[in-house]
This record gives structure tokens, sequence and C-alpha cells, in this order.
């Protein structure tokens, strides 16, 4: 979707909405509940943000709540490190919930169901191997066949659980299923496995279990626990609906519903935290809130604003089928935000020494700079002006056509915030370089007192030579080469872009001295920035955000 063809994109209710209005309307429910459930198992990224907002948007708006659940029913991968993460990126969105809940908590529980089911006749101990089970699971097209357990008595089945919790039974001789249907045309309604033995420690739980319930004995039970009314998820789980419908139907628990929506997917990026793991063990980024990854952490890190990841996830909207949505979408509203916030500042990327001729040596004049024209609030600062500065060596040229508004020689250009200057000789190497320009400035154009009747068409950026301060840019470029990453059959490493960061040594203001992690820039003429992290007093460093306008050649 193009910036464009979304702002055509009339504002009105998605279809969870619809059904949420119908419900609330009906009194199937008083108020809504929904849940936020990551795997603690890596860092959120932008698609996270848009199940985030989603979930927290719904019952912000209808005067609900929402639970942030840690979906930790898997022992191996997960960390309390990945769970803080999340806490952190949740809260930076701008949301909070109703109550930090773990799956992990409901173990018991669980258990108790799984009991149930057993005592119901509804589920049994299956001592096939796993490839005996996946034979006689049939194919999609041919119905599957019976385990030779299928029949064990509820008495049997309880008694070889009771033994599997307890540690009785090696790790994958035993598995518990849910007793369904192995002719279902839905394969994961053919008995479908929902305990396993592992013996592993739990990041919370820690050896208390030797027995874990699978996504889906655990997913729409605790869903069920909380009392969730409307539980959302991508469309990978359209065929779980069943198994989840089932479950609670048997378990006679709080019927949760599950509705499906589609995963956001961005240009030349990869939104699968196995994927973004890889990228920060092999070393390819450096680690999960590298500006370059689309992790939360790395977009607050590159820059972004919570509000305008909000907006950006309110614009794309909930789609019911998969697509795959323009990077340069996301960037037009971080640029939308921060042309509204960012103070602009001076920083000369590649430098061409003035000499303004005029001035005499050591004098220092304070030119008086508006912090943000789009924001009246926002003030102006000072920056010293002096007999030697910088300028961007390309806003010079020796050769100029006549339309060219920047400096030339015999010329004139308004340095920003301070005077007219005009350009009387152009110093040169034994090469042949330009080295420096001399120039003298124009008796009583200082801006905002200017009366010298100068005119002049271009404005350009500055540094004292004696007052500025060397400063690090980090400047990005896409992580992927292509843009439908996904649809790559081979290795999705062979699509890196080798080149997707560029440093540069630049000049900067005396006031960017002063820049905190949560400041942001305008480099006036460049892009929006941000200081980084890795940043010291004496080495300043600044990422960019995002270019002036959208300028990435396609
Ligand atoms: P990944 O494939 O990146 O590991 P996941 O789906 O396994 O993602 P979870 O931690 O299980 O990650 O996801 C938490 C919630 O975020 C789920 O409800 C999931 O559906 C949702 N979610 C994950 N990725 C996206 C995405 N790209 N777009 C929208 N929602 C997403
Ligand atoms: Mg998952």
């Amino acid at each position: 979707m193009s910036v464009k063809e979304s702002k055509e994109k009339e504002k009105s209710l998605h279809f969870i909405e619809e059904i949420i209005e119908a419900d609330l309307a009906s009194g199937k429910h008083k108020s809504i509940l929904t849940r936020f459930p990551p795997e603690p198992n890596g860092y959120l990224h932008i698609g996270h943000a848009k199940s985030i907002c989603l979930n927290f948007g719904m019952a912000e708006k209808y005067g609900g709540e929402t639970n942030l659940r840690f979906d930790d029913t898997n022992p191996v991968n997960e960390d309390t490190e990945y769970v803080d993460s999340i806490k952190a990126d949740v809260h930076w969105l701008g949301y909070n919930w109703k109550e930090e809940l773990y799956a992990s908590d409901y173990f018991e529980t669980l258990y108790d169901y799984a009991e149930k089911l057993i005592q119901k006749g509804l589920a049994y101990v299956d001592d096939s191997k796993s490839e005996e089970i996946a034979e006689l699971k049939g194919t999609p097209t041919e119905p599957g066949k019976n385990s030779p357990y299928r029949d064990r008595t509820p008495e049997e089945n309880l008694q070889l659980f009771r033994e599997m919790r307890a540690g009785q039974h090696p790790e994958g001789s035993k598995v518990l299923r849910a007793k369904i249907d192995m002719s279902s045309p839905n394969m994961l309604m053919r008995d479908p496995v929902i305990y396993r033995i592992k013996f592993a420690h739990h990041h919370r739980t820690g050896d208390k279990w030797c027995i874990y319930p699978l996504y889906d004995f655990a997913h729409g039970q605790s869903d069920s626990i909380e009392h969730i009314t409307h539980s959302v998820c991508t469309l990978e789980f359209v065929p779980h609906r069943e198994v989840y419908d089932w479950l609670i139907d048997k378990l006679e628990i709080f019927p949760s519903k599950q509705y499906e929506f589609a995963r956001l997917n961005l240009t030349y990026t990869v939104m699968s935290k196995r994927k973004l793991k890889l990228l920060v063990e092999k070393g390819f980024v450096n680690g999960w809130d590298d500006p370059r990854m689309p992790t939360i952490s790395g977009l607050r890190r590159r820059g972004y604003t919570p509000k305008s990841i909000r907006d950006f996830c309110d614009r794309i909207g909930v789609a019911k089928r998969d697509n795959l949505i323009d990077v340069s979408l996301l960037e037009f509203f971080i640029r939308d935000h921060l042309n509204k916030i960012a103070n602009r500042v001076m920083v000369v990327n590649d430098p061409l020494k003035v000499t303004i001729t005029n001035i005499p040596e050591g004098e220092v004049e304070d030119c008086i700079v508006e912090n943000n024209p789009e924001d009246p609030e926002s003030g102006s600062r000072i920056v010293p002006f002096s007999r030697e500065i910088f300028i961007e060596k390309d806003d010079f040229l020796e050769d100029a056509p006549k339309k060219y508004f920047r400096l030339k020689p015999g010329g004139v250009v308004r340095l920003k915030g301070a005077y007219i200057i005009e350009c009387d000789e152009v110093v040169k190497d034994e090469q042949g370089e330009i080295i420096e320009l001399k120039c003298h400035f124009i008796e009583n154009s200082k801006s905002g007192q200017d009366t010298s009747g100068v005119r002049t068409k271009g404005v350009i950026h500055w540094v004292s030579q004696q007052h500025y301060v060397p400063v690090e840019l980090r400047v990005y470029d896409r992580l992927f080469r292509e843009p439908d990453v996904n649809a790559y059959e081979g290795d999705f490493l062979d699509l890196l872009n080798d080149d997707s960061l560029q440093i540069i040594n630049a000049y900067a203001e005396p006031s960017l001295r002063e820049a905190t992690l949560d400041d942001k820039f305008q480099f006036m003429r460049q892009g929006y920035y941000v200081l980084d992290k890795e940043s010291q007093p004496e080495k300043l460093i600044f990422n960019k955000t995002v270019g002036l306008r959208d300028s990435w050649k396609k």
C-alpha cells in the first residue's frame, strides 16, 4: 500500500470492531477484555506493534482492558531478558496492561483440565513414537488411522498421565492426545498432541514440571481462564480455531473466541523472531536494538517515536489477507511527526572552509536561530559566528548555472541565522582542489534585522571553525536488497545489503553537546537525527532516522 492509497482509505470500522460492537449491543459481553500474548523468546518487532496497537487500541476504544500474557509454555528459548524488553517496549508504545500474567502460572489448572478430559474419555496417553503418530495422521486428502492406544480406559490413561507428571517416563516415550476425530478434514483435529514430556528447566517454574502443554492446549485455555472476550491472532492460526472451540466446549469453561487478521509484513526486512535472532547471533547487526532492525527497540534507537508507530499501525488497518506494506509508509509517519517536533540544527557533513575577510580575527558574534519554525513554543538558541566557518562542499559551485542559488564566485547567499556573504576568491591547492573560499559579509544583512536591500534566493547552513563539535553520523540503508525477502526461495541471508551502514565524520554546531537521548533533531537540509546510546561526551554519535523526503532510489 502506498502513502497515497492509504490516505485515500476511509476510516471505517474494521471487521473485529464490528464484531465487538455487535457483542456489546447484543449483551453477549458487558465489557471487553483483550490480551497481547508474546512468547518471551526474542525482542518485539513492528509486527508485534501492530498486534499491540490492535489489542490495546480496541480495548481503549470500547472502554475495556488488555492483559499482557507471556506465552511461556515452551521451556526452551525463553528468557527473562526477553520478558523485560517486552514490558519496556509495550510501555514505550504508550500502553498499560491490566495484569501481567504468565501462561506458566496456569500449569496446575491446565493439568487439571487435562485430567478432566481424560475422565470424560476425551483424551488418551499414546505410546507411539512421533514418526508413528505422523504416519497415522493421514494427509489433507486421506483420513488418518486410529492409534492402537486410542481405546485405553480413562482409569489407565489417568494412571499413565500421572506417571508422566511424576517423571516416571522418558522424553518421547508418551504423549497425551485429545480424542477428537482421526478423519476430520482439518488435520489439527486428528487427535492433536496436547502434552509432551520434556525434562527442561523453565525460566519461571524451574524443575517443577517435566510435562508441558502444547500451544493448542494452552492458548485458548489461558484466554478462558482470564475471561478474554476477543482473542485476536494472526491468520496462520485459522485452522487452530476448531481445536480452540472444541476444547473450550468440552471443558465447559468461559467461551473466549478467536479472531484472525493478517500479519504485518514490511518491505526490505524480515519479521520473524527466529530470523532476527540469527542476524544478531551471526553478528550481521549490532544487537536486537541495532537501528537497522525492525524491532521496536531498534526503531526507538533509530529515532522513531511511539506516536509515529501507532499512527502507522492505525493507517495500515486490519486486513484479512496477507500483504506486504511498503516501508516508506512507516517512514512517512516518522517524518511527519519529526517535522513537527524536531529542533533544526546545523551540521556540516563535508566541510569547505570559508574565511569572511571583513570580520576581525577573534571576534565572535551571537546569532539567534529559531529552533523549529513548525512549533512556536520551541524558542531559539544562540549559535556563535566568527571569521572562519565551514559550509557544505556542495553548497559551492565554481561553474554554476544561472539558476544555482547557493554560493558561486561573485555570488551571494544567506548563512542561516547570520549574514549574507559574497564570494570574492576561490583558493585552490596544487592539484587544483578547492580548499577555501574568501568572502565578505554584507553590512546590515543580519537575519531578522536585514536592511541591506541585497536579495538572495538561497540559504545554507554552516558552523564556526572555532566552535564546532566533531560528531559521528551513522547513516543507514535498507537491511536487505530485495523488497520481498520472504518470497526468496534461498537463504534469506543471501539478500543482506552489505552496505547498510555508512559512517560520516561531520562538524556540528556547539549546541549539540547538550543533546540527550530523547531529543529529536533535524540536521538542516540533511535529515532527522537522534543521539545514539553509544555516544560519549568526547565522541558524539548520531543515528540518521530518516531523510527529509522520500529520496530512496527504487
Ligand atoms: P515470530 O514469528 O516473529 O516469532 P510470533 O507470532 O511467534 O512471531 P509471538 O510472540 O507468539 O510471536 O506473538 C505475539 C503476538 O503478536 C501474537 O498474537 C502474534 O499473532 C502477533 N504477531 C506476531 N508477529 C506479527 C506480525 N508480523 N503482524 C501482526 N501480528 C503479529
Ligand atoms: Mg509464536
